[in-house]
């Protein structure tokens, strides 16, 4: 019987240890660029299939997904900047709205939220109960994204049950339609296209039509929210060309992501991701030729928000 209660207690205190441990895990992270405060805004951590790979091989998954499963998240970030309080994406809404009162914002003193693409795990924030969550924001919205959600006619080439990220996608744009505005992303190279003050939005097209990144300087420093650039971190760094089934134009998903981790490890640029684990932003290192790697920002006591 003491040595049933033993194992209870000590059971109890692994439960209760693992689950501060995951607590820990919840809280929004920032890191500084300049004048910037770029804040993780993590949804929850959760783990991906090797089943929505593509074009990855048996061998490459032996060595970089050997459990068949690798690290995932979904993420919103917060910025700060001198002259806005911006919200890139929003999640599904489920932790956003703690996160943002534990960094002291309220939903109304986001000005400005940026749109990295419009799938459900990034859009799901912005409304409640069909009304818009952030009343007070201008929504930025790349204009060959909000084209392709709007279109009859690519809604149409789905068959009916599967349209409901039209329908999402539209009810957003409509509860926000008196403050939208759509911008045309640029190139990396490009010092125009800069949406707001030290923001400019690079074309990163291939996971949805309009899917942008955003690049971020101050002091001469730049920092990359790439949005969904991959979704599998561990085999898409070392082998850029595995897509993933939920990119629209696998082949141009590919091409972007290439493009865009050239820059970032050429240039030493950090990394926001909205899909990569806790805390959701690395370093990239490497080269096209011998694949890249990446180094997660350290979460050291004291760095913690
Ligand atoms: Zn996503």
């Amino acid at each position: 019987m003491k040595s049933k209660q033993l194992l209870i207690t000590c059971l109890w205190v692994f439960l209760a240890t693992f689950q501060v441990a995951a607590q820990v895990e919840e809280y929004p992270f920032t890191y500084s660029l300049g004048q910037i405060n770029i804040t993780l805004l993590p949804e929850g951590g959760q783990q991906g299939s090797k089943d929505i790979l593509i074009g990855a091989t048996d061998e490459m998954l032996k060595q970089y997904v050997p459990e068949g499963t690798f690290p995932n998240a979904v993420n919103a970030f917060l910025l700060e900047t001198p002259e806005n309080t911006i919200l890139v994406d929003a999640g599904f809404g489920r932790k956003l709205f703690a996160h943002l009162e534990s960094c002291n914002k309220t939903p109304e003193a986001i000005n400005i939220i940026l749109l990295t693409h419009m799938h459900g795990d990034h859009i799901g924030g912005l409304l409640k109960d069909g009304k818009k969550s952030f009343p007070s924001a201008i929504l930025y919205i790349p204009k060959p994204e909000y084209d392709y959600w709007m279109s009859d006619q690519e809604m149409q080439r789905l068959p009916e049950d599967r349209r409901g990220g039209f329908t999402q996608a539209r009810r957003v744009i409509d509860a926000y339609k008196d403050k939208l505005e759509l911008f045309v992303p640029g190139e990396l190279e490009g010092t125009d296209h800069e949406i707001v003050s030290g923001i400019r939005g690079i074309a990163a097209y291939g996971h949805t039509p309009g899917h942008t990144a955003y690049l971020l300087e101050s002091e001469g420093e730049e920092y990359c929210i790439w949005g969904d650039l991959a979704h599998a971190m561990p085999i898409q760094m070392p082998y850029p060309q595995v897509a993933v089934t939920y990119d629209t134009d696998p082949a141009k998903a590919v091409e972007s992501r290439q493009r865009l981790l050239k820059y970032v490890a050429d240039n030493n640029v950090e990394i926001g991701g909205m899909h990569i684990e806790y805390p959701g932003m690395v370093k990239i290192k490497g080269n096209a030729a011998d694949g890249y790697r990446y180094i997660l920002t350290c979460t050291c006591e004291g760095v913690l928000r």
